[in-house]
């Protein structure tokens, strides 16, 4: 009977799903689902690199759930882990051990993590060391970089999506806000620089100086245009922070799979606070606060005085500590090297493709992470890498042909984030793929 069922499932239309679907879930995706218009496309399941839907097609995924998987899918140390604890039981409102070995693992990957706190996603992350900023600095403002995304918090997601047409004046960029109706107070709240412009920042920096709890950073931001953060950059607002009694606080819910201790480690200054999310989590909801001992104090539930009371009904849970500590054991200095190894021949083959087709495409990224910009020379600031209409345009061209006939996935901004799984095979097709889809696009 079971497989009867399979097979009638794998014989639905991804219409009919999606119909159904739009009735009941606004928009029919509860999230950033990858859509192929004029529907998203339906999981059957999933092995390592390779996701097949439910019509049996199977793509080769570079997405990895959005940069989350870092050992692709149902690996099978994680599955056999996450089943034993299962069984066991998926949340208690007791302690763990599994939390303890998880924080434990963590703490020793990085040389500014004293102590940590578990929550339940990216979001939740970049929040508490938002509001653990605040409370320690006794200071209500953030500065973040015009185009960084950083989960859905509204002080983070300001200017995230700043165009042409609401960006301002360059020397003092708008606080742009995401959402209708948000409150002025938080707008004002939120000072806004320009990612990698040391001088414009400082300056910025400084006309809000006794106000800012801490300056936002992803050192790889993604939406911005996937290039790392100067060191110069990076050891200026570190000293900045210093001066003024701010906080350094790094996003690295994407870039943690840069390096053993994250991007961080590429860089000569250490951050106060780091945001952690996806590839710490082995599959499953995660995020995690980690920094000096003296800041998280706020967090500590057990002073007299609370400064910041924390909480959260499944953080921490064993599900998560679980999979994530063994996801990251498996994430050791070799496999990073490799990994990144794997990526750098995959940047060269697909410069060669760029070459072959004599397009103006350029490429950015760092460690397992790339993306593609349709310009000849890539770009190094967020408004050099905006995107116009007529472009997006093309991109959105150039995936409909990766995904439909090629049967590879790609995250829409045309960027790849590679899991250990993959193998020379995988990248061979992946850059003749691009070369027949850039041929197509020219
Ligand atoms: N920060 C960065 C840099 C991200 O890319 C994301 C998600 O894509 C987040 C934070 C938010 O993480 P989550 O989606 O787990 O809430």
């Amino acid at each position: 009977e079971s497989k009867s069922l399979t097979k009638n499932k794998t014989g639905k239309e991804n219409t009919a799903i999606y119909s159904r679907a739009c009735k009941v879930i606004t928009g029919g995706v509860s999230r950033n689902t990858i859509f192929r218009e004029p529907h998203p496309y339906y999981v059957s399941h999933a092995k390592g690199s390779y996701i097949t839907d439910i019509k049996g097609v199977e793509r080769i995924d570079f997405a990895n759930n959005m940069a989350s998987l870092i050992h692709g899918h149902a690996h099978p140390n994680i599955t056999n882990a996450v089943t034993k604890q299962l069984k066991k039981g998926t949340a208690y409102t007791m302690g763990t051990e599994s939390e303890v070995d998880f924080a434990e693992l963590l703490i020793n990957r990085s040389v500014g993590f004293e102590k940590i706190r578990f929550v339940n996603s990216g979001t939740e992350a970049v929040m508490t060391m938002i509001k653990a900023s605040r409370a320690y600095t006794g200071k209500p403002k953030i500065a973040k970089a015009e185009g960084a995304y950083h989960g859905t918090y509204d002080y983070a997601e300001m200017s995230q999506t700043a165009n042409p047409s609401n960006w301002g004046d360059i020397n003092k960029p708008n606080t742009v806000p995401l959402v209708d109706g948000t409150p002025q107070g938080v707008v004002d709240d939120v000072v806004i620089f320009p990612f990698n412009d040391i001088e414009r920042t400082l300056n910025i920096l400084d006309q809000n100086a006794d106000k800012i709890a801490c300056v936002l950073i992803d050192p790889v931001p993604h939406r911005i245009g996937l290039f790392p953060a100067s060191n110069q950059f990076i050891e200026a607002i570190y000293k900045w922070t210093r001066k003024n009694n701010a906080i350094l606080a790094f996003d690295e819910v994407v870039t943690f799979r840069v390096n053993y201790g994250g991007a961080q480690d590429n860089y000569s200054v250490v951050p106060d606070l780091t945001a952690m999310g996806k590839i710490i989590g082995g599959g499953f909801p995660i995020g995690a606060l980690a920094g000096k001992s003296e800041i998280m104090q706020v967090l500590n539930p057990r002073q007299a005085i609370l400064k910041h009371p924390h909480s959260g009904t499944f953080s921490a849970n064993p599900i998560s500590t679980t999979a994530g500590r063994i996801a990251m054991e498996m994430f050791d200095e070799n496999a990073i090297l490799r990994l990144n190894e794997l990526t750098k021949k995959a940047i060269y083959q697909i410069k060669e493709s760029i070459k072959i087709a004599d397009v103006p495409i350029s490429i950015t990224g760092d460690g397992s992470m790339f993306r593609l910009h349709f310009t000849e020379t890539a770009p190094r600031l967020y408004r050099e890498a905006y995107q116009p209409k007529q472009i997006k345009n093309i991109v959105t061209e150039l995936l409909d042909y990766m995904f439909l006939k090629e049967h590879i996935i790609m995250i829409n901004t045309c960027a790849c984030m590679f899991a250990t799984t993959l193998e020379q095979k995988e990248i061979d097709r992946l850059s003749q793929a691009l070369l027949n889809g850039f041929r197509l696009i020219k």
